[in-house]
């Protein structure tokens, strides 16, 4: 396509990396089930040698992701965890991290559990507060790991002034974009170096595949992140790399209904006389409200609750028909959660109530239901909490 101005992110979705196949004029990009790939004669093919270093459908999805968000480059990787342990490769022996305190428990189990090991340390700290970043930095600090929103507790992070604070001491900079999709928010705009996400949860959007991804825009990044596909192998396969382009065509309309039926469902539960706080970005009362609605474009759809005793979560949990209690999240089908005995279950109890994840708190990834379906399930479930 020859176009100057970009053209707009729903186009760019549907289109980029995604022209219609040479051979057969298929309009999706087929899926390549080969392993392997023919040469013509010594050091000639047709850019493609075997399948772990690269094949036609996974380049698709990397081109496009990459274009979404605003990257040069993007490498995919069989699940969230794989594409961040690939990221960890950057790191050597006496290496130091700095990473946010509320992220995704498993990237804190992979740190402490199998990367101090490797005597690579690591520092946590509340990245809300991009002095808590630069207080937290030393010599040897090579990455600044940070996710905002947080899970569940929707605390946001100013990507700005935590990339700021990091390129001024020469340290880099990643982001987990996985609650907001590139949709809303666009980390490298903002100045991070590396955007990460598990494609499992928004990207594909339909809970029918893992993933994750790597997206940067500096060549030394992206020959890293291409050479440890090649060498550690925790490629993406070209069946889910195809279900994900899949999902990817249709991001802008999800999250827009995503973003709406989010607000609404805050809103109600904000204003239901059996909910004690509701932690949603979008709600005016957020402490953060401000630095939200100028770092994204939107609110999208997680947001957690406050029931005041496990209880009184666990009887709401149980009431909710439409909504599914289940992990994960960012599909087009309601999940409620109850983060102290799932995602946070490995947290010690001390740290898990510092962060506010109470035994009363319900995470909810809202859907694409209809909107007055999803108010009314909620309200029922709530209203079941009445006489406990
Ligand atoms: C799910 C998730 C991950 C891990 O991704 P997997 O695809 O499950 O390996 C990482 N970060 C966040 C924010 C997640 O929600």
């Amino acid at each position: 396509m020859s176009n100057d101005k970009q053209m707009g992110f729903a186009t760019r979705a549907i289109h980029d990396g995604q022209a219609a196949d040479p051979q057969t004029g298929a309009v999706n990009v087929p899926l390549y089930l080969s392993s392997t790939f023919e040469f013509e004669e010594i050091g000639v093919n047709k850019g493609y040698e075997y399948s772990r270093l690269g094949n036609p459908t996974r380049t698709a999805l990397e081109s496009c992701l990459a274009s979404l968000e605003s990257g040069r480059t993007a490498h995919v990787f069989g699940s969230g965890m794989a594409a961040i342990a690939a990221l960890c490769t950057m790191m050597k022996t006496g290496d130091h991290v700095v990473c946010g305190e509320n992220v995704y428990g498993g990237t804190i189990r992979l740190f402490d559990k199998i990367l101090t090991g490797y005597g690579i340390e690591f520092t946590y700290v509340d990245t809300g507060d991009a002095e808590n970043v630069a207080r937290a930095l030393r010599p040897n600090t090579k990455l600044v790991h940070i996710e905002t929103p947080t899970n569940p507790m929707m605390t946001v992070t100013d990507i700005r002034a935590v990339a700021d604070v990091c390129h001024a001491k020469g340290v880099d900079v990643s982001v987990d974009n996985t609650f907001m999709s590139p949709y809303f928010q666009r980390p490298l705009e903002l100045g991070a170096d590396i955007v990460m996400h598990s494609t499992t949860k928004f990207l594909n959007g339909h809970s029918d595949g893992l993933g994750g991804v790597l997206i940067c825009n500096r060549e030394d990044l992206a020959d890293r992140f291409r050479y440890v596909q090649k060498s550690t192998g925790g490629i993406l396969s070209p069946f889910e790399c195809w279900l994900l382009l899949r999902g990817v065509k249709t991001l802008a309309l999800r999250m827009r209904q995503h973003d709406a039926n989010g607000r609404a469902v805050a809103e109600f539960l904000a204003g239901h006389k059996q909910v004690q706080q509701v932690n949603y970005p979008g709600l005016k009362n957020h402490p953060q409200h401000a630095l939200a609605a100028r770092q994204m474009s939107g609110f999208g759809s997680m947001m957690s609750m406050e029931l005041g005793t496990r209880e009184r979560a666990n009887e709401f949990l149980r009431s909710v028909k439409l909504c599914t209690l289940a992990e994960s999240l960012g599909g087009v089908e309601t999940l409620v959660s109850h983060p102290a005995t799932m995602t946070h279950l490995d947290m010690a109890r001390e740290a898990r109530e510092r962060l506010g994840v109470t035994d009363g708190l319900v995470r909810i990834s809202v859907g694409l239901e209809d909107t007055d379906d999803l108010l009314a399930d909620l309200n029922q479930a709530l209203e079941c909490l009445k006489s406990s």
